[in-house]
């Protein structure tokens, strides 16, 4: 197995700031760097990247790679400063992209205690179309609620133990 760990955003898109300006794109590499260590600590094998300029060059680094599962990693953000929680992404007609995403919603909602916004579907997200593993887009608390950018800002490590616990899950099940 295989895993191919993406923050999202980077280069010169920040992804979603919060209004005291903690971006998307920094929260998640954070994260992901952390989920990288215990994944090489733990002899798992796995490839971490963060896009420079567009989208095309993260499906074009994981489709070289012969990774077994994507993984990218957001926050979420909206207009409403109360919304808040956690929601995994699969590719509409991937069922092992719609079973991952079931494990791994059911692991971060179970290790971060946070409102649990179910999975989702997209039929055009580019790194779940685009992508030759089975892929999920994680999108792990509102970056625009004030208590959960608290947690996104000063606990990156709850949220990579709560990605690692999803991704032992999924090993168990493929
Ligand atoms: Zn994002």
């Amino acid at each position: 197995m295989k895993i191919f760990i993406n923050p999202g955003h980077g280069g010169s898109d920040p992804g979603a700031v919060s209004k005291n300006g903690l971006k998307e794109a920094e929260v998640c590499a954070k994260v992901c760097d952390i989920l990288a260590n215990r994944l090489k600590l733990n002899g798992y094998s796995y490839q971490l990247y963060q896009q420079k300029h567009s989208l095309f060059e993260v499906s074009r680094e994981e489709n070289e790679s012969n990774s077994t599962l994507f993984i990218s990693v957001h926050c979420n953000s909206a207009v409403n400063p109360k919304a808040e929680g956690t929601e995994t992404w699969y590719y509409k007609y991937s069922i092992p992209g719609g079973n991952a995403a079931q494990i791994m919603q059911k692991e971060l909602v179970k290790n971060l205690g946070l409102k649990n916004r179910g999975i989702k579907s997209s039929e055009d997200l580019h790194v779940l179309k685009r992508t030759k593993a089975t892929a999920i887009l994680i999108e792990l608390a509102f970056i625009s609620n004030s208590k959960e950018e608290i947690l996104l800002r000063e606990q990156p490590e709850l949220f990579a133990n709560a990605i690692w616990e999803g991704i032992k899950k999924i090993k168990e099940s493929i």
